[in-house]
This record gives C-alpha cells, structure tokens and sequence, in this order.
C-alpha cells in the first residue's frame, strides 16, 4: 500500500499531528517501535501544562507552548482527558533573585502569556500555605495547567484511528530509500511523505536522509510520586527559578490527585537508561525541601524517570528538512504544553505543500473509556446493570474494574501489555503499585488476546513477567 504520510514515533507529538493530519483526505499511518503508543518521553514527564514564559521569546518553544497552552482545555474536553488549569508558581527566596524572576514575568509577556503577575511572599503563602515562610516573591502564572500525558496521547491515537489512520507496532524504522519519487520504510512500508516525530531517536531518522547532522542528547530526569493521601498538600505547581539545566525541581499536584516532586537533569549517553538513581533521588528530594514545609517523604509509592531528547542548537526543529520529509523532531519540554500546537502547525505544513483539503466528514472528539471510580453511586449502578463486568474491582487501589480493562484491551489501538492497561485507566497506578491486581491483568490481557499469560509483557518486546510454569511434583 503507498501512503501519502507515514509518521514515525507516536508520542504525544506523532499523535498530535496524525490526529490532525486525521482530519484532511489522505491515507497516512504511524509506525511506533514499542508494542504501544506513549512508550518514550511523553509516559514519564511533569505533566504540566506550562504557561510559556520559560522559553526564549520568538524560538518555536514560545509560540508552540503559549498556543498549545490556549489549545489545551478546548482539546481535552472534545477527547475526555483528564485536565485542570491550576496555575503556577515560581518561588523567589532572596531579594537578589528578584531581577532573575522579573527577566521572566517580562519574558512572558513578550511572549504573550495572559495574566502573568508577580505577588509578594505573603500573598503566595495566603494561596499556598505549605509554601516556606523564606519565599519573598514569586511569579504567578493562573494560565498553567496540568494534564494526564497517558490519556492526552491515547486520545490523540485513538481519534486518529478513528478517523482512519493505521498503526504499526514494534516496528524500529532503521532504513529509509527513495524510489521512483517515494519513500520506503524498512524495505516494506511505501509513502509519499515521512514525518519524524521520533523523540529521542529523531536525530537518527532525519540523519538517514539530510546532510546537515542533528545529536539528540538524552538528559534525565528522576522523580518520586507520592501517594493520594498527600491530595490538596499544594493545589498549584511549584518552581523555584530555572537554572543553566533546566526549569529546575517542582513540586505538583497531578490531575489524579497525586503529589509529585523532581525532576533531576542528568546528561547521559544512553537513549534507553531510564533507571532512577539514589544521587538523583536524593538531590530531588533536598531542592523541593525548601520549597514546601514538611514535604510528607513516608508517603511516596514509586520514583521513575523520563529522558528529555536535547538537540543542541535549543530550540524545536519543525520543517521540511529534505524533500518529503518532514521533522518535529528535539522536542523537549515544553513538547507536552506545545503538542495541540504541534500537532496543527505540522499538519498544516504538509497538507499546505501537497494541497490536501479537509474531508467532509471526520471525527474530532472522543469518548473516555468509563471511569467508575469518579462516578456517583446511581451511574455506577446503572453501568453495572448494563455489564456486571463494570461490578467486578480488579485494582482496589484505583478501584478499577474489569469491565474498565476490557475497554483498555478493545480500544483502537488498544493495551497489549501490563503497562498499556497501567496507563489507560489506572489499574497498578495506586499505592501497592500493582502488586495485588497484575496477575488479575495478567489473566485478563491474555483472555482477550487469545495468549497464554507467560507472553504477557510488561511493556516493551522481552519484558514478560512470567517465565514459565513450575512444575508441582
Ligand atoms: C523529565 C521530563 C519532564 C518533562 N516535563 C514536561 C512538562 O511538564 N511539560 C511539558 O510540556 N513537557 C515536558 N516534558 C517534555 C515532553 O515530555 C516531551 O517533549 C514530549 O513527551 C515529547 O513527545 P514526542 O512524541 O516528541 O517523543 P516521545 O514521547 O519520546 O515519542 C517518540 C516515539 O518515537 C518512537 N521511536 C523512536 N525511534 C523510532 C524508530 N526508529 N521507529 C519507530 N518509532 C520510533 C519511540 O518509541 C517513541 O514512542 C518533559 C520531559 C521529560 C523527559
């Protein structure tokens, strides 16, 4: 089959642009190297919505996050993601700071972030009172938001599908060869166009085909979640002022009623390191200290980390790089806030160059998979009437039932692993982390997918979590 466009990488980026790509008269695909979307950057990051007063006025990084910011709400209300506009904080803890914290608030306007002030240490505290009693100032940005990153980019792929688009999974893209005016993928996959939202391996695709080289340099960034007993500890996101690595530590609240703290910045070689250290751990840790009194560390549940795709020259890189092809590629934060953004800006580009209108009919909204836990006793009810499926709680942390994993397991495209159905509806999201309802999963993952549970993965290709059976003598 000759596609018109086949978007490698489906992050929230590649998902972004194939949901909106989705809308005109093409026939395009995705193909992700993991058995699932969300499987990179986009499944371990902040989650914040930033407002967009970190980024260097007039870089792709500001326009992107200040439009993907004003894109967002209207987003996840059309594709039921769970998302609340929270605003932000950036701490100010000596008056020295403070020509540092107005170089923001001037940079966010120049940038065009609406409502940006800056408050007195009293003020913050009258809003937040866990915040230290050294903060003297801070910038307070109401347009911030956090987001559920998991169903954020579910949702994308899943109106992407919807309106047509097919996905390929555990499908590494290694080979890219022009002939007769096209391209082929890995000696099999035909398209006219190609669209590298690669992550952190999108240096390597656009370096298949364009002279001028990209390095994607992998930065990581470790945090600790804490458990839904600490809810309401802070109701903003919290900085303190960004240094040369970054936007710094925060501490948030996430859109399900967690507590976050980190992230670390630490440069590696390794594009698929994601384990946590001690050292970042512990570094996290000691920088949001004086950001929040009495941070409750008993009631951590998990730390995990994500890796940030850095290219050198700072900035994201959203062209046509050779002829037909197509980059989004070192897209770092703020690619989360910017992906509305992206997605549009990308899509408009390649259907600009090859004329494509929109179809006459298409989708743009989708509907969440039922979420019992957030549903009151009579609709519960109801939904349990209808399949008692609904009635059976498989997590009793999250309180999801199986009829809610089956919905993970059937949609397009669907969980195939542990984590697929983890990160659509919360099922080992809680405070045991699983350790009571995987082998329930396990079971069920396996039932609707005609596979014996040993081939159940974790996650990727390899990650089984059963090796075999034992024999009882
Ligand atoms: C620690 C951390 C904190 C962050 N915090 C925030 C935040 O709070 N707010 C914000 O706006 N942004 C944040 N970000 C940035 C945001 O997470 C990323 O910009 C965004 O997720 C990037 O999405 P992506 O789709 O470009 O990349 P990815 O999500 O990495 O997706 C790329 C996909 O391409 C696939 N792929 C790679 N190579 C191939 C190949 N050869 N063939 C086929 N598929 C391939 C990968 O498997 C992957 O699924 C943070 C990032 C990190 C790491």
């Amino acid at each position: 089959m000759l596609y018109d466009a086949i978007i490698i990488g489906g992050g929230v980026t590649g998902c972004a642009i194939a949901r909106e790509l989705s809308f005109y008269d093409l026939k395009l695909a995705l193909i992700e190297k993991e058995e699932d979307v969300c499987s990179g950057s986009s499944k371990a990051n902040s989650a914040i919505v930033h407002a967009g007063f970190d980024a260097e006025t007039g870089s792709l990084k500001a326009k992107m996050n200040v439009k993907g910011n004003l894109l967002m709400p209207q987003l996840c209300e059309d594709l039921e993601v769970s998302y609340k506009q929270n605003g932000s904080l950036v701490l100010c803890f000596d008056e020295k700071d403070r020509p540092a914290l107005m170089e923001l608030y001037e940079r966010g306007l120049a940038n065009g972030v609406e409502e940006l002030k800056v408050i007195s240490g009293d003020e913050v505290r009258q809003i937040e009172p866990a915040i230290s009693q050294n903060v003297v100032a801070a910038l307070y940005a109401p347009t911030a938001g956090i987001v559920c990153p998991f169903e954020l980019t579910f949702s994308l792929a899943e109106n992407a599908a919807a309106n047509g688009t097919d996905f390929y999974f555990n499908e590494a893209i290694t080979k890219i060869e022009r002939k007769d005016g096209h391209y082929v993928l890995n000696g099999k996959f035909e398209t006219k166009a190609i669209i590298n939202a690669a992550g952190l391996y999108s240096d390597m695709i656009h370096n298949l085909l364009c002279e001028d080289k990209l390095h994607i340099q992998p930065k990581k960034g470790d945090y600790c979640l804490f458990d839904k007993e600490t809810t309401g500890l802070v109701e903003k996101t919290i900085f303190q002022l960004p240094t040369a690595a970054g936007k710094g530590v925060l501490v948030t609240p996430t859109v399900h009623g967690n507590m976050l703290i980190g992230p670390s910045a630490t440069v590696l070689d390794d594009k698929d390191n994601t384990a946590t250290t001690q050292a970042d751990l512990d570094m996290i840790i000691s920088t949001a200290k004086p950001s929040v009194e009495n941070i409750p560390l008993n009631k951590v549940i998990t730390s995990f980390s994500g890796l940030r795709a850095h290219e050198k020259g700072g900035d994201f890189i959203l062209k046509e790089s050779a002829e037909d092809f197509f980059d989004a590629a070192g897209i770092e934060s703020p690619g989360l806030s910017s992906a509305p953004a992206i997605g549009q800006y990308m899509a408009e580009m390649v259907a600009n160059k090859y004329n494509y209108k929109k179809k006459t009919e298409y989708v743009s909204t989708r509907e969440a998979i039922p979420c019992l836990r957030e549903m009151d006793k009579e609709s519960r009810a109801e939904l349990i009437k209808k399949n008692p499926l609904y009635g059976n709680i498989i997590c009793r942390c999250e309180e999801i039932s199986e009829g809610e994993i089956i919905d993970a397991i059937r949609r397009k495209p669907g969980a195939v692993s542990l984590d697929g159905v983890k990160r659509r509806v919360r099922a080992g999201m809680g405070r045991c982390q699983g350790g009571f309802c995987s082998p329930k999963v396990m079971e069920i993952l396996a039932r609707e997918l005609k596979l014996e549970v040993e081939d159940i993965n974790k996650n990727s290709k390899g990650s089984n979590m059963l090796l075999g059976k034992m024999e009882v003598k």
